[in-house]
């Protein structure tokens, strides 16, 4: 008998229950990603780079058996199945809106078997007594904690007896994926010992960088946790994984928070819509050098610094009054690790509008934000070449910006007023 296993965000073989499931179902499984229009739509160039790194270091996992066809997977995976003879679809579960309806519709034509899915705790398993989701984070992460994870599953590529597929499309060449495992030790022996004080220093390699691994499943947050212990640098760590799954969760009970205010009294707060301020912000040209290099490191990496997005977020929502959408949208569309969950409520929770919003009157400024967190000045002259000549924390201060800081201040703390009076 086969079976297919349907991977999607769960790009590895290690630590995979789905396949375990496969082998004590099937003699023999099918490797299948469905690259969806839908979804690369969406994607920015290197989130779609990445991915098909992520597919190529699977691919070469698996000897080269990962059979990837373009579509609509609603019609490819009962068809793909149909033509090996395939009675089941395995998959890690999906928790968002989309992947939700796409695999209900999948379901209907041919049997999905779900095990597992991207979280410690999948989206919907931790409630409070009385049956209702947490709201607010830290008694969720009390709760999170008891209700514990399972141990790592013990899977490699050898699990599942692969089937040779008929025909593949050919995955661009590029670069491989670093070694996963060894990023991780690395992080785990030479920083975390002091993640708990560097987390928030963008000058400093101070945090794993491990959220596009995370995103695309090359590495399970079980495999982390298992590996974490009861030091500060750990309990750290660990909450952060927290916020993962935290915001998996609010997003499965709330699935229209992706779109729209989770606090939906802000549906009634005065917003502008200056196309030009926003380019300039996108670009990284606002005139706040924190802020622009932010931004650049987005453009440049694909990926930004935690206390980065949240300086720039709170730029565009609290001096530039724009839309957080606008904002949520142009990080999905650059970062690597986007993802729906942790960025709309990042956006969020920046914008006061989601769950533990920062309080409306905290205002970041983006002077004195780059002369706590990046001291000395290094990380905006690493990403505002115009600026290296100027040395020090001085950098830090505006050059023809778009917008004064302690104006718009006060025209955020007006508006946010009348919401919350
Ligand atoms: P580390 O500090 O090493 O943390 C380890 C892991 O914990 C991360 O890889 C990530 O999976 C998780 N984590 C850490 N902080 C958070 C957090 N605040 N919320 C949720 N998970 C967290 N993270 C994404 O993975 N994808 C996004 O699209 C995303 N968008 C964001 C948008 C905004 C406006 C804000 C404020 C935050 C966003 N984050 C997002 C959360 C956070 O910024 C990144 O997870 C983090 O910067 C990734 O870097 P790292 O792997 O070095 O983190």
């Amino acid at each position: 008998s086969s079976t297919v296993v349907w991977f999607r965000r769960d790009l590895r073989v290690a630590d995979h229950p789905a396949l375990l499931a496969a082998a004590e179902r099937a003699q023999r499984g099918l490797a299948l990603y469905v690259l969806d229009p839908r979804l690369l739509k969406v994607a920015g160039r290197p989130r779609v780079e990445f991915m098909f790194r992520c597919l190529r270091s699977l691919d070469s996992r698996l000897g080269g058996r990962l059979m990837v066809v373009s579509g609509d997977p609603v019609e490819v995976v009962p068809s793909v199945a149909r033509s090996v003879g395939a009675a089941s679809v395995h998959v890690s579960a999906d928790a968002g809106p989309y992947g939700r309806e796409r695999d209900a519709a999948v379901a209907e034509k041919v049997e999905l078997v779900r095990v597992g899915s991207p979280y410690a705790v999948a989206p919907g398993r931790v409630l409070k007594p009385d049956g209702t989701p947490y709201r607010v984070f830290t008694p969720f992460y009390r709760a999170w904690q008891e209700h514990g994870w399972r141990e790592p599953a013990d899977t490699d590529e050898s699990t599942v007896e692969w089937i040779e597929p008929d025909r593949s499309e050919e995955l661009p060449a590029g670069e491989p994926l670093p070694d996963v495992a060894a990023l991780w030790e690395r992080f785990r022996d030479e920083r975390l010992p002091d993640y708990a004080r560097d987390r928030d220093r963008p000058d400093l390699d101070g945090t794993s960088r491990l959220s596009p691994y995370l995103r695309w499943g090359v590495l399970h947050p079980r495999t982390l946790l298992a590996d974490l212990g009861g030091d500060e640098g750990s309990k750290t760590f660990r909450s952060e994984l927290a916020w993962r799954d935290f915001y998996a969760d609010v997003l499965w009970h709330q699935p229209e928070s992706a779109r729209r205010n989770y606090d939906q009294k802000f549906d009634r707060m005065e917003l502008d819509a200056d196309r030009e301020r926003f380019e300039a912000w996108c670009a990284g040209r606002t005139g706040y050098p924190f802020v622009d290099a932010g931004m650049r490191q987005l453009l440049a990496e694909g990926w930004m610094h935690n206390r980065m997005r949240m300086v720039v977020a709170s730029f565009l929502v609290k001096d530039l009054h724009l839309p957080w959408w606008w904002g949520a949208r142009h990080f999905m569309k650059h970062l690597v690790d986007g993802d729906l969950a942790s960025n709309q409520h990042g956006w969020q929770w920046a914008a006061g509008t989601g769950t533990d919003a920062a309080p409306y009157f905290r205002v970041f400024n983006p002077v004195t934000q780059g002369e706590k967190f990046d001291p000395n000045g290094d990380y905006v002259r690493k990403y505002v070449p115009e600026l290296r000549g100027i040395p020090g924390k001085a950098v830090h201060q505006p050059r023809d910006p778009i917008v004064d800081h302690a104006h718009e201040r006060q025209v955020a703390l007006a508006r946010y007023g009348a919401i919350k009076n």
